[in-house]
């Protein structure tokens, strides 16, 4: 896949410093179309799709922010929303603003641990991004897929 303009805006949004502190693209040597692909083929390879991995984080997302601060049992997860102050607009550059909420995540019956922004969420349903590597954000899609249990459909 070939960086478009828009690509190029969007990245130069996730630089450190220009939307949030630490940017969205780690310490990724790879330009954002290849991030994007990469990631998609390693989501197709789990025979998952980018909406079925932020459905599950969206309603634990969810969960979390209505236990302001407090942590929430849900199934097999212990949830807790962080710094959930203030709003920030998307790195792909269109219209609105999402909450500024960090979810931390702890599966009780295996103890792995896992942290999320509530703007991934977006990321990762609207545009299959899953941040850079060496991002404190970053969220391999088969670490991801494995830690909210979901497992390809059978053939
Ligand atoms: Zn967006």
């Amino acid at each position: 896949m070939k960086q478009s303009p828009q690509l190029q805006a969007a990245q130069a949004r996730m630089a450190p410093g220009a939307l949030t502190m630490d940017g969205f693209l780690g310490t990724d040597p790879r330009d954002l179309a290849e991030i994007l692909e990469d990631d998609e083929g390693a989501v197709r390879r789990l025979g998952l799709a980018h909406e079925a991995l932020a459905a599950d984080l969206h309603r634990l997302t969810e969960r979390a922010i209505g236990g302001f601060g407090a942590p929430v049992a849900e199934g097999p997860f212990e949830l807790c929303a962080c710094e959930a102050m203030g709003v920030l607009p998307c790195p792909f550059g269109e219209p609105g603003l999402h909450p500024k909420a960090v979810i931390e995540a702890r599966r009780t019956d295996t103890g792995e641990r896992l942290s999320w922004t509530a703007l991934q969420v977006h990321l990762i349903r609207a545009h299959g991004f899953y941040e850079g590597r060496g991002s404190p954000f970053r969220l391999e899609p088969p670490v991801l897929a494995r830690f909210l249990g979901l497992h390809p459909p059978p053939q």
